[in-house]
């Protein structure tokens, strides 16, 4: 105990010299510090980096949004999300320390002006910027950073887009078009922060790096693929921004489209993220639009005499405009069209406030055995992803087809079990 208190000691101290004088290397800018992303996701990996030494040498952060706050404020929203241990406190007061907030909007040139002198006060320095905001101000927020908050001389600058990348194909074209005459390619990074997690990068060496899996992981192999993503809680109040894209938007068109990928795709070459991408790309090409036939829509209602959350079905959310038809449910059943010809078909499937379980999880099914002992652009695969799912949407949103409903905490729908039993699909 004494031993790991001193090491701890000097491990702090050693921080604390490292960020004596001279200019900041890096200034890392959270746009959007105030909301759910940035105090569940940005600052406490930003705070894990830092704990475990994985920042270069005299990084900063600076938090920017229009709510008038200060670093206490973003640090008691945050904490509860850092998983702090004991011995670290002082830790984490050094990580805050580094830490600043500007308050401003995302459309004053003038406020971008004051963010651009924070930066600079810092010295020459590489920048990242992080917007930790929902798409409708993208727009104007780069214009801005462009204008005015880009390093210069021999320092880079990078800005880093959240998905939902545009609400259909039209939008996200737009906003492709938007950052590519504001920004080179190296300059910019679209994050699906999804794709981080474990289980996706294992799936690589799954499928490319197993003399089992391998070989059988073709039509012959496999029965069927269901990629399915659950949670147990509904929109918990933000209702609101949920409504506006809906569960198909907001993770079946691209989360589960890129586990879909990975799932579907040939060996690629190489590692290389170029080589990658391309398999990625020819397996969204072969996939038709899915037709409204080809889906349940689902929308959960509050559970007759539940306590709390449980008995708020979605439309008692009071964020959620009246009447909103938006799934909080989709199955969808895809046919991808392989180079040998074959038609395979996957379901995704998208559930709300569905049984007591949070999981997210790619199911194959392989077939039995007889006798039964058992480039181009990054943004092509945007397209492709969006070119499958906008008619859908399109038609569910002139059309409004009354989704079928399901009491919060249920297991999903049964329509869902019947119409995937339709298409062959045999649960074991
Ligand atoms: P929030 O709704 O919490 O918005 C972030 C901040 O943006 C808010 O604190 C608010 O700050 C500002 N803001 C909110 N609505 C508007 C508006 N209509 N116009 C201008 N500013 C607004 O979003 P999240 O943090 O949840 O998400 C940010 C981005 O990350 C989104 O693109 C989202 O789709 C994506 N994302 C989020 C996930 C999550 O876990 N939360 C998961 C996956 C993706 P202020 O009022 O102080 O300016």
């Amino acid at each position: 105990m004494a031993v790991q208190g001193k090491v701890d000691m000097l491990s702090i101290l050693r921080d604390e010299l490292a960020y004596e004088g001279g200019a900041a290397s890096h200034v890392f800018v959270v746009l959007g510090a105030s909301g759910d992303l940035a105090k569940k996701k940005i600052y406490p990996t930003l705070w894990w980096l830092f704990r475990d030494g994985l920042l270069p040498p005299k990084t900063y952060f600076i938090g920017y949004s229009r709510s008038k706050l200060t670093v206490d404020d973003i640090k008691k929203k945050t904490l509860p999300f850092m998983k702090v241990k004991n011995g670290e406190e002082q830790k984490v007061e050094q990580f805050f320390k580094i830490n600043e907030y500007i308050a401003g909007s995302y459309d004053s040139p003038g406020d971008f002006s004051k963010l651009n002198k924070a930066i600079e006060q810092k010295g020459s320095c590489n920048r990242l910027f992080y917007l930790a905001l929902p798409p409708t101000v993208y727009e104007s927020v780069t214009l801005n950073l462009k204008a005015t908050c880009m390093s210069k001389s021999d320092k880079w600058t990078r800005v880093i887009v959240e998905k939902p990348f545009g609400k259909d194909l039209e939008s996200s074209n737009r906003l492709s078009n938007h950052l590519s005459a504001l920004f080179k390619e190296e300059e910019l990074y679209r994050i699906d922060h999804y794709l981080g997690k474990e289980m996706v990068q294992n799936l690589m060496v799954l499928r490319f790096a197993n003399r089992i899996f391998s070989p059988v992981w073709n039509r012959d192999g496999i029965a069927s693929v269901v990629i399915s993503f659950k949670e147990p809680f509904g929109t918990q109040g933000r209702g609101g921004y949920f409504d506006d894209f809906g569960i198909i938007r907001d993770v079946m068109q691209n989360h589960l489209m890129q586990i879909l990928t990975l799932v579907a795709m040939e060996k690629p070459p190489t590692t290389n993220a170029e080589d990658i991408r391309n398999e990625k790309v020819k397996v969204l090409k072969s996939i038709q639009p899915v037709d409204i036939k080809d889906t349940v829509l689902g929308q959960y209602v509050g559970k007759p005499g539940g306590k709390g959350d449980e008995a708020q079905g979605y439309l008692d959310d009071p964020t959620v405009p009246k009447g909103s038809v938006t799934p909080t449910f989709a199955t969808a059943v895809l046919s991808v069209k392989m180079r040998d010809g074959m038609v395979y078909l996957l379901y995704l499937d998208v559930e709300k406030a569905t049984l007591n379980e949070r999981k997210a999880e790619v199911r194959i099914q392989f077939k039995d055995v007889a006798g039964d002992i058992f480039p181009d652009g990054r943004s092509d695969e945007l397209y492709e992803a969006w070119r499958i799912f906008t008619p859908l949407l399109n038609k569910i949103e002139t059309e409004k087809p009354k989704p079928i409903t399901y009491v919060y905490g249920s297991r999903r729908p049964k329509e869902s079990d019947e119409f995937m039993a339709d298409r062959d699909f045999k649960y074991t």
